[in-house]
């Protein structure tokens, strides 16, 4: 990692090794000089700078770490991460603006509004299932709340973290943004210092390490974490749509993806239609020998491939199920008569198979749903708009999508994270400015008129306590309309 100037050169000293880095981001934070909206600018044209011109290298490096095809790269890293920049720089002066609010009578004179500030020196850690994505979409977030930054990229999605480690500090300001590589020993330590905000995306057990270490220094978070997503199939659906929307969903980067349907929920009746439908879409989209197909990705590591391997045993393979451990390849996978025992449907599967789990009807499927922790995402097929509204109301999860999956993420002006031990938190577009800043109550009290101010002040039964209490009341409107 280049090491030019003296923020990058400190974090090696001492037993805690990135303490003078962390100090070094905290003093080019005091100085103020990432607040106003020019340097804020800079720096995410700098960011557009590195992906136009690092694209090439980017994709390259997603095809080495996990054979991830051209078409997924752009559409789910690239071009999110570009949208994400221009739709914040097309929008960062109107959400920087003081936010004024309604006043009461004491405050009627004065003026009292909400100041977006920036927390301070913000550190981000990212995943390797997306990992420009991932790392990039949050950064953009905390530039624009005027925040100095730590970048953690996944040591195991290694191409891109050695890319962004040597190439994405050259385009930004090295006093205040600073790229940190390791994996478990160096980013425990570097979660000792104090951070002003912490941005986790990963899993669930590493979300709860994590979140330790930012109750250390009380340190807010947001946690972007993961879970199984259930997806129920009504028996009214169009089949080759739902199925098509189903395999691209669950084998876009391999199943690799935190909002893919983790599971189908359906009638028996539905699951011996559906087969033969996923079937035809599988062959559609990869071909008759997916792995010869250069639009289906490979699973990210060793330890992974074993993972994702052995639960191919928690069912019967209705299709695929084929593995090549030299290329940590696993073929497009459906497994029925799967249990809800079974070790598949008791963790998060993250790889390309998709079990069926067969429910007796809708009501069946829902509280099955309800008996389960709560999903990043929850989706259903259906054409008939009451079991979709039934299933969105009956049911909770960080998001939802009817006739479609992980589509969602694509639109930027929705809130992406999840709920209870999918996430803490949200971001992308706006939310993300909102989640970097902190939302700042400022009021500014003439220093004239103290005669009103008075009427706070003891001994208060020289006033008409009554009467002073009510110029601060609220009413509510129900309430009045009925008197
Ligand atoms: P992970 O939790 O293993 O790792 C995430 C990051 O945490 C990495 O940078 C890693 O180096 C770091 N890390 C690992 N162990 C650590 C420790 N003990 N202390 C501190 N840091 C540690 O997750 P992963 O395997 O990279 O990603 C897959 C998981 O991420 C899945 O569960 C998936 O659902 C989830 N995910 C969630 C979202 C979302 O937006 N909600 C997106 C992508 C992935």
């Amino acid at each position: 990692m280049p090491t030019s100037n003296l923020c990058q050169q400190q974090w090696v000293l001492g037993m805690n090794p990135y303490a003078g880095l962390v100090s070094c981001l905290h003093a080019s934070w005091l100085t103020g000089k990432t607040r106003p909206m020019e340097y804020r600018v800079s720096q995410l044209e700098a960011l557009g700078h590195f992906l136009d011109e690092k694209h090439q290298p980017i994709l390259d490096a997603l095809a080495l770490d996990m054979h991830k095809p051209q078409f997924e790269a752009k559409l789910s890293e690239t071009v999110l991460c570009k949208n994400e920049l221009n739709y914040t720089l097309n929008n960062l002066r109107s959400w920087m603006k003081d936010e004024h609010v309604d006043k009461n009578m004491v405050t009627q004179l004065d003026m009292a509004f909400i100041r977006k500030d920036p927390y301070g020196v913000v550190l981000i850690i990212g995943p390797w299932n997306y990992p420009v994505n991932l790392l990039l979409v949050p950064l953009i977030g905390a530039i624009a709340a005027g925040n100095c930054v730590i970048l953690k990229p996944s040591e195991i999605s290694s191409c891109v973290e050695r890319l962004m480690a040597e190439m994405l500090p050259s385009y930004l300001d090295r006093d205040c943004f600073a790229v940190v590589t390791g994996g478990i020993e160096k980013t425990t330590k570097l979660l000792e210092n104090r951070f002003d905000y912490i941005f986790f995306t990963g899993s669930t057990s590493i979300g709860r390490i994590v979140m330790e270490a930012a109750a250390e220094h009380l340190t807010p978070l947001t946690l972007e974490l993961g879970g199984k997503n259930p997806c129920y199939v009504a028996d009214d659906c169009d089949l080759q749509s739902a199925a098509n929307r189903l395999v691209w969903g669950r084998f876009f980067n391999a199943g690799q993806t935190c909002i893919a349907p983790d599971y189908v929920l359906c009638t028996l009746e539905m699951q011996e239609k559906l087969l033969p439908a996923l079937h035809r879409a599988i062959a559609d989209f990869y071909g008759a020998n997916p792995q010869e197909s250069p639009d289906f990705a490979r699973i990210i590591s060793d330890k992974q491939f074993q993972r994702v391997q052995s639960l191919m045993d928690s069912g019967h393979v209705a299709i695929g199920g084929q593995t090549d451990e030299k290329e940590r390849y696993i073929a497009p996978t459906v497994l029925v008569d799967v249990p809800m025992s079974a070790p598949i449907m008791q963790e998060e599967i993250f790889g390309p198979i998709l079990p069926i789990v067969t429910v007796a009807n809708l009501e069946e499927a829902i509280d099955l749903i309800n008996g389960q922790k709560q999903p990043l995402a929850v989706y259903v097929f259906s054409s008939n708009k009451k079991v979709v509204k039934q299933v969105l109301e009956q049911t909770s999860s960080g998001g939802f999508a009817s006739n479609d999956t992980i589509i969602q993420t694509t639109l930027i002006t929705l809130p992406f994270g999840g709920i209870g031990p999918s996430g803490l938190g949200k971001y992308h577009g706006k939310f993300s400015f909102d989640t970097f800043s902190h939302h700042r109550t400022c009021l500014m009290h003439r220093m004239d008129q103290e005669k009103l101010n008075t009427l706070c002040y003891p001994p208060y039964a020289q006033h008409n306590p009554q009467s002073l209490l009510s110029t601060s009341e609220i009413r509510c409107k129900s309430t009045c309309n009925l008197l």
